[in-house]
Order: C-alpha cells, then structure tokens, then sequence
C-alpha cells in the first residue's frame, strides 16, 4: 500500500479549494491517493433504521481486517456513495461524500433523507485505488398515516461464531419482500479463542475440519472488540443478510460482557473500571453497525440506545435497551460476588427514564405494539431432570418482577390487546404469552412474546434436547412452543393478522445447511392469543 499523507492545507491546494470538501467538516491527515493491495470493503455493506425518506447506509475501510487498524493508515479516507432506484444503478438519485475517520476505525454512516417510501433503494460506496464496493438493497419504511397491507420483519441474533456456520443469514438473505431484520443482539462474543472448539467441531461442506475459531483472548480494549467484529463481519453469509435488508441493531450482553448489567460486570470489577470496557464495546459496536448517528456513543451514559420506528399506522416498533440502564441481577448463584440483594420490588430492567418512555410510546397509533427486546419477558419455570425446580433466570425479567408488572399495567391501563414481543438470547425458540399474573401463567394474557432462536449459537439443535427439557417440565402452559433448533423467525404483519413463521436450520455446525418452516403461528390484534397454524 502506497501511502500518501497530506496536510490539510495541502490537500486543499492540490485539490482546488475548500468545495472539495465541502460538507465533511474539519478534517485531519487525509490519505489523498489511496492504493489498496486487498479490497477495502471486505467487511461489507449495511443498511439500518428505515424511516419513510430514508435509511442509514454503512461500511467500514478494512483491507486486512485482522490487521492493526483493518489495514488502514493513521488518516481519513474520503468515501463516495451513490443511491439508486434500480439495481443496475441506472437511477441514480443521490451522490455524496464521507470521510472514513480512523477515530471510527475508517467506518461511515451516511443517512439518507429525502427518499421515496416504501421502495426499495440500491446504495454503493467507491474509494479511490479500489473497486466499487459490493452493492446493498434496502426498503424505505411507508409513508406516515398510511396502513401498508404488509410489514415483514425477521428477527435474528445469537451468533457465535465458534459454535456454527452463519447458513441462516444466507437463508435469510434470500427471504422474499423483508422489510427490516431486527437483530436483538449477541452479534459478538467476547471470549477468548479455544474455549469450545474442542467440543464442538466445525466442518466444511465435505465434512473436513474447519477451524472457525475466535482470534485471541478475551476482548477488553477498543482495538480488541474491533477485531472481532472484523472477524464475524467477514463471514460472507452475514454480508449477503446486511446487503439485502435493512438491520434494526441492537445489542444484548456479548457485545460487551456475559449478563453485564449497566456498569456491573459478573466479576465484581469496580464499576468504573468496567464503564471503560463498556464504552469501548460500545463505540465498537456503533462502529460496525447500521446505525443513526444519534447513537453515537457519548460519556456519562447520555446515549439513549433505545428508539422507535414506525411502519405508517401498522406498525410501531419499540427497541428497548435491556442492558444499560438496568440494576443489577439479584444475587442467586453461590459465589456471585457482584448482585444485588434485596430490592426486588424495585428493581428495573429498564431504568425509569426508559419504562416512562416506553409507558409514553405504547398505544392505539398503530395496529400493533412491536416490543423488539433482548430476553424472555413472560415468567418461566423449569426443572432439574431429578424433578428439583431450577433457581429463577435473573438476567431475564424473571429478576425484574417489579419492572414486568409495570410493563403489564401499562397495557392493561390502556386495553391494549395489540402488543407483540421480539425477544432472543436463550438460544431455542420458545413462543407464549405474558400472563396478567405472574403466578396465574394459565390466566388472561396481556401479551405475545414470540423469542428466537440463535443463528449458530450453541452449535446444531434438535427439536428437544435437555436445554430446552427443563422449560417443558417445569410444566409453563403460556408456552405454546419451546424447541431447541437454530434459525430465526419471520413476522408477517397485516392490520387484521400477526402471522409468524419459525425458521430452522437441519444443522450449521457442518456448512450448507438448509432451512425450513417447523411452526406457523397467528395473533389477532383483539385478543393476545396464538393460534397455531
Ligand atoms: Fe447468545
Ligand atoms: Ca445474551
């Protein structure tokens, strides 16, 4: 790579004047005739958050994207993106520019405004000494006040990438007329290299041995979670799901660390050593995800992570954060040094600021409530196979009673009968009800809770194995289905019906597995009942 660094002021001179860059705001060292000897692109394309004129659309410089700094020199790169409304770019309706910064580890966000709804757009992005970037497609969301006829979101998550091939996403990249992919998170893990592999070998299509391995230790430093985020990003199936939809991102625990709770790591690390941990996780993960700038990370807790999207008057999807602004999981594990005793009638999962938001947002503006979450909301119970009932799963809302009866006040309180949650991180599917009362899990519902199931984590499934026994034993008659195999699942959302489809690979711990629907469910927007199909 030839490297050619100019000053500022040099850059101006030699390109003619302040309108070359005009728009991109100060600048630093810029690398002014860029070489590449690798594509540049390798981790992809993306694109996020669709609102009526527009989405986000992304990518990341890293043309040896296990390198120090992907490869890339300690300067910004100047970016050019185009928007068109057909994929051979015949249409094109939008141009501009952005600087790839190494602050940002030579990422760019760039949010489109002033589109069409509801139409699909095609979005490229070129830098100087390379080829063009692999092309994206994403949906506009429908205009404001309109009730398209359909909305189809998939959900996703849970995607060790030890553990399986990612074969899912290719599935999912070839799913007909998506609107978005809510992906609830553990996008990442954060654990060392060598810790499963043993245990769970993974095989080509031949059934030779691959390793697919995570790169190094433990991740604790911003260049740390960088890399691993360059290593999953490579993962061609992953790339093909980003370029075909638009991602709704979130995160949930592994973006940062095992069941974190807001600046409480499970080690008992002082909080203000972990929040440092924390906010390189989390510029990292701003860094590689298809989101709006308004999540830029920002000291002192002051990005609120959570949002809403609407799909017109059919659809409203509430992201919550179950992560960052909750109190800590009580202490119920011998040994568990950092938890919090007592409390449990206050505790939050949320954090009043977001409960309040959230009780603000939920109503009757559209046919349906979509809560897009993290981890199980409805109380469960399960058992040992010697019949011993199972401590209660306190990083789920099972540890947060209080912050789930608030939950269901809010929508009693306003009769809502229209509140679906997305929900993951258990690895297996599992689909049921929130009950009225905690304790009367066979009494009214107040909810639909619709988890999915992980992409490759936990390696191949079955239909029932022991992790999943023990939710069947603990004898839950607001589950309507629990199994244990990988996939993801696909909401078809229509003002009159909520049909679910759950997706599920014959196996991703050997490459080419191929997926197929196992469950069909429907909701109707008048009662929180599933109907299975
Ligand atoms: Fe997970
Ligand atoms: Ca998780």
């Amino acid at each position: 790579m030839s490297r050619i660094l100019l000053s500022r002021r040099q850059l101006l001179a030699g390109m003619g004047g302040l309108a070359v860059l005009a728009g991109l705001g100060p600048v630093g060292r810029v690398w002014a005739a860029p070489r590449f000897h690798a594509d540049p692109f390798s981790l992809g394309v993306a694109a996020g958050d669709p609102l009526p004129d527009g989405f986000v659309i992304w990518t990341r410089l890293a043309p040896e994207p296990l390198a120090e700094h992907g490869g890339m020199p300690s300067a910004a790169v100047p970016v050019r993106w185009e928007v068109a409304e057909d994929a051979r770019f015949g249409s094109i309706v939008r141009t501009g520019e952005a600087l790839a910064r190494p602050e940002l580890a030579h990422s760019v966000h760039v949010e489109l405004a002033g589109l069409q709804p509801s139409r699909p757009y095609w979005y490229r992005f070129h830098v100087d000494g390379a080829d063009t970037s692999p092309e994206g497609v994403a949906r506009t969301a429908p205009a404001p006040g309109t009730t398209p006829d359909r909305v189809r979101i998939a959900v996703a998550g849970c995607q060790a990438y030890y553990h399986g091939w990612f074969d899912a996403y290719r599935h999912l990249a070839a799913e007909p007329e998506l609107d978005a992919v809510f992906h609830y998170g553990d996008y990442i893990y954060e654990g060392a290299a060598g810790r499963t592999r043993a245990k769970r070998p993974i095989q080509d299509e031949n059934g030779n041995p691959v390793n697919r391995d995570h790169v190094g230790g433990e991740i604790y430093s911003l260049d740390d979670y960088r890399r691993r985020y360059a290593l999953y990003k490579c993962d061609p199936d992953l790339k093909a799901a980003h370029a075909s939809v638009a991602f709704v991102s979130s995160f949930d625990d592994h973006e940062v660390d095992n069941d974190f709770a807001a600046a409480h790591d499970q080690d008992g690390t002082p909080p203000e050593v972990f929040r440092l941990r924390r906010f390189a996780a989390m510029q990292a993960w701003y860094e590689h995800m298809p989101v709006r700038p308004a999540l830029f990370p920002r000291p002192h807790d002051r990005t609120a992570y959570y949002r809403r999207l609407d799909y017109g008057r059919l659809l409203r999807m509430h992201v919550l954060d179950t992560r960052s602004h909750r109190d800590d999981q009580p202490c119920v594990r011998p040994g568990q040094e950092n938890c919090r005793t007592g409390g449990e009638a206050t505790a939050s999962i949320l954090g009043r600021a977001q409960e309040d938001w959230l009780d603000q947002g939920l109503g009757r503006d559209t046919h349906w409530n979509l809560l897009a979450q993290q981890v199980f909301v409805m109380p469960l119970k399960a058992r040992a196979p010697d019949g011993r009932e199972l401590p209660p799963f306190v990083d789920k809302w099972d540890g947060y009673p209080a912050s789930r009866a608030k939950l269901v006040r809010s929508i009693t309180s306003k009769n809502l009968t229209n509140v679906v949650i997305a929900s993951g991180d258990a690895h297996m599917n599992a689909i049921g009800t929130v009950p009225l009362r905690d304790d009367e899990p066979d009494g009214p519902a107040v909810a639909t809770e619709f988890l999915a199931s992980s992409i490759s984590s936990n390696g191949d499934g079955a239909l029932e194995t022991p992790h999943v026994r023990r939710f069947i034993d603990g004898g839950n008659p607001h589950l309507a289905l629990v199994n244990d195999l990988r996939g993801y699942q696909v909401h078809e959302v229509s003002a009159d019906q909520w049909r679910t489809e759950v997706k599920a690979m014959d196996q991703v711990q050997r490459k080419g597995g191929r997926i197929r629907t196992v469950a069909r469910f429907a909701v109707s927007p008048d009662r929180p009942q599933l109907h299975r199909l």
